[in-house]
């Protein structure tokens, strides 16, 4: 899940823009980045960056951003092309006059691409995402919100979207289907983000998008339409609760949430595996022949990454017929645990900083065996002393 936050109002835009973002860094997410539209001149800025948002803050401390109290930002976890800054969002069109921010699958952007290729468009990313930019551009005759509306009725798959475009200086529109955006209603601002919690300091009115539906922000009005441009006049919601317990959506705890969120996660993690009906690892850095040549596989881990490990030993041992040992990192790293060229490790840490794991994987490799890690955070120590990496 990535998250997007967008502001229009008259704060300025950026503090605003992160302090959301952080807000939303709970969904999980590889890179980041942030559009804004500059007061001065109206040019529209883009700064952004794979890892932590962390790494965006300095990188905008770094190369202070004009003022502004417009702008879009967005954290990303890639389902096409790999978290580099090139693909992170926002994503311009050719001219650079449209920014895009998405939230899921454009599921038919292949074909899209090659129709925009051949009427001259040029893209710099490998994102399914960029495709909205340049379909937006194709159809921006002055009103951003009937070039949005266009450009959607060409998508195929799930998209939350924020657009900007520096011919349409006043406004934000965003638009929704199979991926969540909420709309903040304030006093003279007003907001679009993946999440409540992105914006509960600015403003408790809340409006929930239904799938099908967009928006048009300006700092004054919030304008819902349908798809096909008949208006709506949605609900207005008065959240009460505080962020915390909006971040635990009605659960009594964080764990309990998470329990909860497996069905969805794992079906995630699939989806953006899976292409063409064949399984694409990319990260998994190791060819045929050197899986082929793998006769004896260790799984290491602490903790709950532990069990995650006994579970994958029942699954690969049966789908693979390889006699799979799951070894708590700690204990192995102080045994003689029998490695070489032919031993694949496994091993698993959410952080990508467990101190007993990564001495086991350090052990391990210099003893010839091959190590693919299983890790949420990217650029973690324990990715960079991996062959391989699945996040
Ligand atoms: N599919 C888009 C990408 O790979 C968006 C992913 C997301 O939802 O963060 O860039």
């Amino acid at each position: 899940m990535c998250g997007i936050v967008g502001y229009i109002g008259r704060k300025a835009a950026v503090p605003v823009l992160l302090e959301g973002l952080k807000r939303l860094e709970y969904r999980g997410y590889d890179s980041s980045g942030i559009a804004i539209l500059t007061s001065a001149d109206g040019e529209l800025v883009v700064r952004k960056s794979p890892g932590k948002i962390a790494t965006l803050e300095k990188l905008i401390a770094e190369n202070q951003l004009p003022e502004s109290t417009l702008g879009i930002c967005h954290t990303r976890w890639a389902t096409h092309g790999a978290p580099t800054s090139p693909n992170a969002h926002p994503h311009f069109d050719c001219s650079r006059k449209i920014v895009v921010v998405h939230n899921g699958i454009i599921e038919n952007y292949e074909s899209l691409k090659k129709d925009l290729e051949k009427k001259g468009h040029k893209f710099v990313s490998e994102t399914d995402t960029e495709v909205v930019a340049h379909l937006v551009e194709e159809f921006y005759k002055g009103n951003l919100l009937q070039a949005v509306q266009k450009a959607i009725q060409k998508l195929a798959g799930a998209f939350a979207l924020g657009v900007v475009a520096k011919d349409s200086p006043g406004e934000i529109v965003a638009a929704r289907v199979g991926s969540p955006l909420i709309v903040g209603v304030g006093e003279k601002e007003n907001f679009i983000a993946s999440d409540v919690p992105a914006i509960l300091d600015s403003t408790r009115k809340i409006i929930y998008l239904n799938d099908g539906e967009m928006v048009r922000l300006t700092k004054d009005q919030v304008e819902v339409f349908t798809f096909k441009g008949k208006k709506v006049f949605p609900k207005i919601h008065n959240v009460t609760f505080s962020i915390d317990a909006v971040q635990k959506q009605g659960f009594p705890h964080f764990m309990l949430k998470e329990i909860h969120e497996q069905p969805h996660v794992l079906e995630q993690m699939c989806q953006k595996r899976i292409k063409n009906g064949q399984v694409i690892l990319d990260g998994l850095n190791l060819s045929m022949t050197q899986l082929k040549n793998v006769k004896r596989i260790f799984i290491v881990a602490c903790g709950t990454a532990y069990h995650a490990g006994i579970v994958g030993k029942y699954i690969i041992e049966k789908l693979v017929g390889i006699a799979v040992n799951v070894e708590a990192a700690s204990e192995f790293r102080y045994g003689s645990p029998v490695i070489d060229r032919k031993t694949l490790i496994i091993a698993i840490s959410q952080s990508g900083e467990t101190a007993d794991t990564l001495a086991a994987v350090k052990e391990a490799r210099s003893k010839g065996a091959k190590v693919v890690a299983i890790c949420n955070v990217v650029g973690s120590s324990l990715t960079r002393e991996s062959d391989g990496i699945l996040y």
